[in-house]
């Protein structure tokens, strides 16, 4: 079994690492939240104090932090990864985050001597906590197939998506279309109320019908219809509205740099917006429901309970 060094042990991470720990795996994590620190004590997970300590004797290195500048952060400096990794040591950041980070963890690790792997993820908490992430690789044949043998724990698909930058590139294509999809999910299940129909009756008809979406199967934003749902515990995150801004902030940056117009991508941002100046930013996404209805006032979600 394998010696796993894991940077990042929050929503996601914590799920990850629990699989990992389950396969037989030794995992070192390190987080700066005692409240996650905590969890993945409970799940298995060594809990040591610095990246340099969980790095020094790895197998592989995965980050599952928030943004770009988390990861640069825990790669450099004399604490970081490529200061204190073992040399044959495969690393991969499972991360969303903007391509030229990523392009920067590739270069970097290559002139030092690295193997390095672009592998972000798809599914969400409930796929995390189930070991069916998708997970969508970008770097050389080889590094991906080392890499292939730490993630299987943790994944029901393992895609190549090609070379370096491109597991992250699919990423931001793939989030930009589940948050718009969330947009509709949103507005139909308030509309569907408005109507008079039973959620639950409707949420049946749309799920075998043409407005089926991952969205409206994993994180429809009514209580008491899809278990897995943040509305079913007053939209505390499973995916914070900052996360999905920031995903839907850096497609939408991309596009612009090779000149698309993504009118529907930047009404997501608009409206993550509006949730985050509500000071609701640490959240659930799918909370953006609230800002159907007149008042604000919607189904699940109680401010007085925060
Ligand atoms: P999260 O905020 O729950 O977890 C991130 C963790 O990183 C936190 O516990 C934080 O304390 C820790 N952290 C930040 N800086 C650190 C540092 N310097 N050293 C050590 N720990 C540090 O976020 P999450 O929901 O787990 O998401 C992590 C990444 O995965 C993000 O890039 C997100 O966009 C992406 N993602 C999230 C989901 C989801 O459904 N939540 C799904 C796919 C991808």
């Amino acid at each position: 079994m394998a010696t796993i060094a894991w940077i990042g042990l929050g929503n996601m991470g914590g799920a990850m690492t629990a699989r990992l720990v389950a396969a037989g795996h030794r995992v070192l994590g390190v987080d700066l939240n005692p409240a996650a620190r905590a969890a993945a004590a409970a799940a298995g997970v060594t809990v040591v104090e610095t990246v340099a300590e969980a790095v020094a004797e790895a197998d592989a290195v995965f980050t599952m932090l928030p943004k770009g500048e988390h990861v640069r952060a825990v790669y450099e400096g004399a604490d970081g990864i490529w200061a204190n990794a073992p040399q044959d040591a495969l690393l991969a950041d499972s991360s969303t985050v903007d391509i030229d980070t990523s392009r920067h963890c590739h270069e970097t690790s290559q002139s030092l001597g690295f193997r390095f792997v672009d592998a972000p993820v798809s599914g969400g908490v409930a796929g995390a906590s189930a070991g069916t992430l998708t997970f969508m690789l970008g770097g050389s044949s080889e590094d991906i197939d080392a890499a292939a043998a730490f993630i299987t724990p943790m994944s029901g698909n393992i895609i190549t998506a090609g070379g370096p930058t491109a597991g992250i590139a699919a990423k931001l294509a793939n989030n930009m279309m589940l948050f718009i999809s969330l947009l509709a999910a949103a507005e139909g299940s308030q509309l569907a109320a408005g109507l008079g129909l039973d959620p639950k009756t409707f949420w049946e008809i749309a799920r075998v019908s043409s407005a089926d979406s991952w969205a409206m199967r994993t994180w429809y934003p009514v209580p008491g219809i899809v278990p897995s749902a943040a509305a079913n515990q007053n939209f505390d995150a499973t995916f914070q509205t900052l996360l999905a801004r920031k995903d839907v902030a850096l497609a939408v940056d991309a596009g612009t740099r090779n000149d698309l117009s993504l009118p529907a991508a930047q009404l997501a941002l608009a409206q993550f917006d509006r949730l985050i100046e509500e000071g609701l930013g640490e959240k659930d996404c799918s909370l953006i429901v609230k800002l159907v209805s007149a008042d604000g006032a919607v189904d699940g979600y109680d401010a007085a309970v925060d």
